[in-house]
Protein backbone atom coordinates (compact mmCIF):
# COMPACT_ATOMS: atom_id res chain seq x y z
CA UNK A 1 0.00 0.00 0.00
CA UNK A 2 1.24 3.67 -0.76
CA UNK A 3 -0.26 6.38 1.73
CA UNK A 4 0.48 10.00 0.27
CA UNK A 5 -0.12 12.53 3.22
CA UNK A 6 -0.62 16.15 2.26
CA UNK A 7 -0.03 18.41 4.89
CA UNK A 8 1.26 22.33 6.17
CA UNK A 9 3.12 20.16 9.17
CA UNK A 10 5.27 17.23 7.79
CA UNK A 11 7.00 17.41 10.78
CA UNK A 12 4.30 17.71 13.30
CA UNK A 13 3.53 13.96 11.20
CA UNK A 14 6.34 12.10 10.73
CA UNK A 15 7.06 10.45 13.81
CA UNK A 16 4.28 7.98 14.38
CA UNK A 17 5.70 6.48 11.45
CA UNK A 18 9.60 6.10 13.12
CA UNK A 19 8.34 3.64 15.91
CA UNK A 20 7.05 0.23 16.66
CA UNK A 21 4.92 -1.41 14.11
CA UNK A 22 4.20 1.18 12.10
CA UNK A 23 7.73 1.58 11.06
CA UNK A 24 8.67 -2.20 10.92
CA UNK A 25 5.77 -2.31 8.22
CA UNK A 26 7.67 0.46 6.29
CA UNK A 27 11.04 -1.23 6.52
CA UNK A 28 9.76 -4.33 5.26
CA UNK A 29 8.17 -2.89 2.61
CA UNK A 30 4.72 -3.79 3.25
CA UNK A 31 3.71 0.00 3.51
CA UNK A 32 4.78 3.38 1.77
CA UNK A 33 4.14 6.36 3.34
CA UNK A 34 5.07 9.80 1.79
CA UNK A 35 4.34 13.39 3.39
CA UNK A 36 3.91 16.43 0.85
CA UNK A 37 4.50 19.97 2.39
CA UNK A 38 1.50 22.04 0.88
CA UNK A 39 3.43 25.17 1.01
CA UNK A 40 5.92 23.94 -1.76
CA UNK A 41 2.56 24.63 -3.77
CA UNK A 42 2.49 28.15 -2.19
CA UNK A 43 1.05 30.77 -4.65
CA UNK A 44 4.06 33.18 -4.03
CA UNK A 45 7.63 33.00 -2.66
CA UNK A 46 6.12 33.77 0.93
CA UNK A 47 4.69 30.58 0.93
CA UNK A 48 1.20 31.31 0.55
CA UNK A 49 -1.62 28.67 1.17
CA UNK A 50 -4.13 30.22 3.16
CA UNK A 51 -6.51 33.26 3.08
CA UNK A 52 -9.75 34.87 4.93
CA UNK A 53 -13.16 33.72 4.36
CA UNK A 54 -15.64 35.29 2.15
CA UNK A 55 -18.38 36.68 4.24
CA UNK A 56 -16.05 37.43 6.93
CA UNK A 57 -15.59 35.50 10.31
CA UNK A 58 -12.41 34.46 12.32
CA UNK A 59 -10.23 31.69 11.01
CA UNK A 60 -7.74 31.07 7.93
CA UNK A 61 -8.84 28.84 5.22
CA UNK A 62 -6.84 26.94 2.83
CA UNK A 63 -6.81 27.57 -0.80
CA UNK A 64 -7.72 25.67 -3.35
CA UNK A 65 -4.95 26.06 -5.50
CA UNK A 66 -1.93 24.73 -3.70
CA UNK A 67 -3.98 21.80 -3.16
CA UNK A 68 -5.08 21.41 -6.58
CA UNK A 69 -1.19 21.57 -8.04
CA UNK A 70 -0.60 19.21 -5.04
CA UNK A 71 -3.39 16.95 -5.98
CA UNK A 72 -2.59 17.46 -9.58
CA UNK A 73 0.71 16.31 -9.53
CA UNK A 74 0.13 12.79 -7.84
CA UNK A 75 -2.90 12.20 -9.54
CA UNK A 76 -0.52 12.13 -12.91
CA UNK A 77 1.93 9.73 -11.15
CA UNK A 78 -0.53 6.90 -10.18
CA UNK A 79 -4.45 6.11 -9.88
CA UNK A 80 -5.79 6.48 -6.06
CA UNK A 81 -8.36 4.16 -4.71
CA UNK A 82 -9.10 7.10 -2.05
CA UNK A 83 -8.52 10.88 -2.06
CA UNK A 84 -9.51 11.18 2.29
CA UNK A 85 -10.24 14.43 4.05
CA UNK A 86 -9.37 14.62 7.57
CA UNK A 87 -12.31 16.58 9.49
CA UNK A 88 -14.32 16.42 12.08
CA UNK A 89 -17.72 17.15 10.52
CA UNK A 90 -17.85 14.17 8.78
CA UNK A 91 -18.86 10.45 10.28
CA UNK A 92 -16.44 8.85 12.54
CA UNK A 93 -13.55 6.35 11.84
CA UNK A 94 -14.67 2.59 12.88
CA UNK A 95 -13.20 -0.60 12.32
CA UNK A 96 -15.18 -1.71 9.55
CA UNK A 97 -13.73 1.58 7.44
CA UNK A 98 -10.35 0.57 9.04
CA UNK A 99 -10.68 -2.74 7.54
CA UNK A 100 -11.87 -1.96 3.92
CA UNK A 101 -9.57 0.76 3.43
CA UNK A 102 -6.55 -1.42 4.66
CA UNK A 103 -7.10 -3.26 1.25
CA UNK A 104 -6.53 -0.49 -0.92
CA UNK A 105 -3.55 0.30 -3.04
CA UNK A 106 -3.21 3.82 -2.67
CA UNK A 107 -4.64 6.48 -1.16
CA UNK A 108 -3.90 9.93 -0.37
CA UNK A 109 -4.80 12.03 2.94
CA UNK A 110 -5.41 15.80 3.28
CA UNK A 111 -5.22 17.21 6.66
CA UNK A 112 -6.63 20.36 7.19
CA UNK A 113 -5.94 23.53 9.00
CA UNK A 114 -7.52 26.68 10.66
CA UNK A 115 -10.85 26.82 9.48
CA UNK A 116 -10.08 24.27 7.30
CA UNK A 117 -10.19 23.85 3.41
CA UNK A 118 -12.29 25.90 0.91
CA UNK A 119 -14.95 23.58 0.39
CA UNK A 120 -14.06 23.46 -3.49
CA UNK A 121 -11.44 21.14 -2.46
CA UNK A 122 -14.01 18.45 -1.04
CA UNK A 123 -16.20 18.75 -4.03
CA UNK A 124 -13.79 18.73 -6.82
CA UNK A 125 -11.39 16.19 -4.98
CA UNK A 126 -12.53 14.27 -1.76
CA UNK A 127 -13.77 10.36 -2.11
CA UNK A 128 -13.92 10.34 1.33
CA UNK A 129 -14.53 12.13 4.68
CA UNK A 130 -13.46 10.89 7.86
CA UNK A 131 -13.43 12.42 11.58
CA UNK A 132 -12.00 10.55 14.12
CA UNK A 133 -14.00 11.68 17.00
CA UNK A 134 -16.60 14.49 17.88
CA UNK A 135 -13.83 16.66 18.92
CA UNK A 136 -11.86 19.47 17.07
CA UNK A 137 -8.13 19.40 16.98
CA UNK A 138 -6.05 22.19 15.58
CA UNK A 139 -5.10 20.28 12.60
CA UNK A 140 -5.55 16.93 10.82
CA UNK A 141 -2.09 15.64 11.34
CA UNK A 142 -2.75 13.36 14.54
CA UNK A 143 -6.27 12.62 12.75
CA UNK A 144 -4.19 10.73 9.72
CA UNK A 145 -1.84 9.22 12.13
CA UNK A 146 -4.30 7.79 13.94
CA UNK A 147 -6.18 6.80 10.50
CA UNK A 148 -3.08 5.37 9.05
CA UNK A 149 -2.22 3.35 12.60
CA UNK A 150 -5.46 1.62 12.25
CA UNK A 151 -5.07 0.63 8.39
CA UNK A 152 -1.59 -0.41 8.60
CA UNK A 153 -1.60 -2.95 10.89
CA UNK A 154 -4.06 -4.89 9.63
CA UNK A 155 -2.05 -5.43 6.62
CA UNK A 156 -1.67 -8.73 6.07
CA UNK A 157 2.33 -9.33 7.22
CA UNK A 158 2.19 -6.42 9.67
CA UNK A 159 0.88 -7.72 12.73
CA UNK A 160 2.82 -11.09 13.96
CA UNK A 161 0.61 -14.10 15.05
CA UNK A 162 1.47 -12.81 18.82
CA UNK A 163 -0.91 -9.33 18.37
CA UNK A 164 -3.90 -11.22 15.49
CA UNK A 165 -6.29 -8.05 15.31
CA UNK A 166 -8.67 -10.31 14.53
CA UNK A 167 -9.26 -11.09 18.73
CA UNK A 168 -9.21 -7.07 18.88
CA UNK A 169 -12.38 -4.86 19.99
CA UNK A 170 -14.75 -4.28 17.02
CA UNK A 171 -13.83 -6.42 14.89
CA UNK A 172 -16.96 -8.58 15.48
CA UNK A 173 -18.98 -6.15 17.07
CA UNK A 174 -17.62 -6.82 20.84
CA UNK A 175 -14.94 -5.17 23.01
CA UNK A 176 -12.16 -7.49 23.59
CA UNK A 177 -12.20 -9.62 26.71
CA UNK A 178 -10.26 -9.00 29.75
CA UNK A 179 -6.31 -10.40 29.38
CA UNK A 180 -4.01 -11.39 31.89
CA UNK A 181 -0.49 -12.57 32.13
CA UNK A 182 1.99 -13.12 35.22
CA UNK A 183 2.00 -13.68 37.75
CA UNK A 184 -1.06 -15.59 38.61
CA UNK A 185 -1.10 -14.30 42.04
CA UNK A 186 -0.64 -11.04 42.81
CA UNK A 187 -1.64 -8.83 46.23
CA UNK A 188 -5.49 -11.40 46.55
CA UNK A 189 -6.37 -10.86 42.95
CA UNK A 190 -5.88 -13.99 41.12
CA UNK A 191 -6.53 -14.62 37.66
CA UNK A 192 -9.44 -16.45 36.72
CA UNK A 193 -8.81 -20.50 36.86
CA UNK A 194 -10.40 -21.04 33.77
CA UNK A 195 -7.05 -19.32 32.03
CA UNK A 196 -4.74 -21.81 33.80
CA UNK A 197 -6.91 -24.53 33.01
CA UNK A 198 -5.27 -25.51 29.64
CA UNK A 199 -8.71 -26.46 28.37
CA UNK A 200 -8.64 -24.52 25.27
CA UNK A 201 -12.44 -24.93 24.40
CA UNK A 202 -13.78 -23.15 27.18
CA UNK A 203 -11.06 -20.83 27.56
CA UNK A 204 -12.50 -19.55 24.11
CA UNK A 205 -16.23 -19.65 25.68
CA UNK A 206 -15.18 -17.88 28.59
CA UNK A 207 -13.34 -15.27 26.42
CA UNK A 208 -16.48 -14.74 24.60
CA UNK A 209 -18.88 -14.91 27.22
CA UNK A 210 -16.71 -11.89 28.99
CA UNK A 211 -16.71 -10.13 25.89
CA UNK A 212 -20.38 -10.15 25.46
CA UNK A 213 -20.47 -9.35 28.93
CA UNK A 214 -18.54 -6.44 28.82
CA UNK A 215 -19.76 -4.85 25.48
CA UNK A 216 -23.30 -5.27 26.69
CA UNK A 217 -22.16 -3.24 29.78
CA UNK A 218 -19.75 -0.45 27.93
CA UNK A 219 -20.92 -0.26 24.55
CA UNK A 220 -24.45 -1.64 24.04
CA UNK A 221 -24.84 0.14 21.03
CA UNK A 222 -22.47 -2.23 19.34
CA UNK A 223 -24.43 -5.27 19.87
CA UNK A 224 -27.47 -3.64 17.42
CA UNK A 225 -24.72 -2.71 15.22
CA UNK A 226 -24.81 -4.23 11.60
CA UNK A 227 -23.70 -1.39 9.50
CA UNK A 228 -21.65 2.07 9.87
CA UNK A 229 -19.13 1.34 7.33
CA UNK A 230 -19.05 3.71 4.24
N1 LIG B 1 -13.82 24.52 11.26
C1 LIG B 1 -13.78 23.10 11.35
C2 LIG B 1 -15.09 22.59 11.92
O1 LIG B 1 -15.62 23.23 12.82
O2 LIG B 1 -15.55 21.50 11.50
C3 LIG B 1 -12.64 22.63 12.24
C4 LIG B 1 -11.29 22.89 11.69
S1 LIG B 1 -10.01 22.20 12.69
C5 LIG B 1 -9.62 23.52 13.76
C6 LIG B 1 -8.62 22.15 11.60
C7 LIG B 1 -8.39 20.81 10.93
O3 LIG B 1 -8.12 19.82 11.90
C8 LIG B 1 -9.52 20.26 10.09
O4 LIG B 1 -9.52 20.81 8.80
C9 LIG B 1 -9.21 18.78 10.09
O5 LIG B 1 -8.30 18.43 9.06
C10 LIG B 1 -8.55 18.56 11.43
N2 LIG B 1 -9.43 17.96 12.45
C11 LIG B 1 -9.86 18.58 13.59
N3 LIG B 1 -10.61 17.76 14.31
C12 LIG B 1 -10.68 16.58 13.65
C13 LIG B 1 -11.34 15.35 13.90
N4 LIG B 1 -12.08 15.16 14.97
N5 LIG B 1 -11.18 14.35 13.00
C14 LIG B 1 -10.44 14.53 11.88
N6 LIG B 1 -9.81 15.69 11.58
C15 LIG B 1 -9.91 16.71 12.46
Amino acid sequence: MRIDIITVSPELIKSPFEHSIIKRSIDKKLVEVHFHDLREFALNKYGKIDDYQFGGGAGMVLMIEPIDKCMSKLFSQRKYDEVIYMTPDAKTLNQQTANKLSSAKNIIILTGHYKGVDQRVRDKFITKEVSIGDYVLSGGELAAAVLCDAIIRLIPGVLGDETSALTDSFQDNLLAPPVYTRPAKYDNMKVPDILLSGNFPKIDQWRHDEAVKRTKSIRPDLLSNDEDED
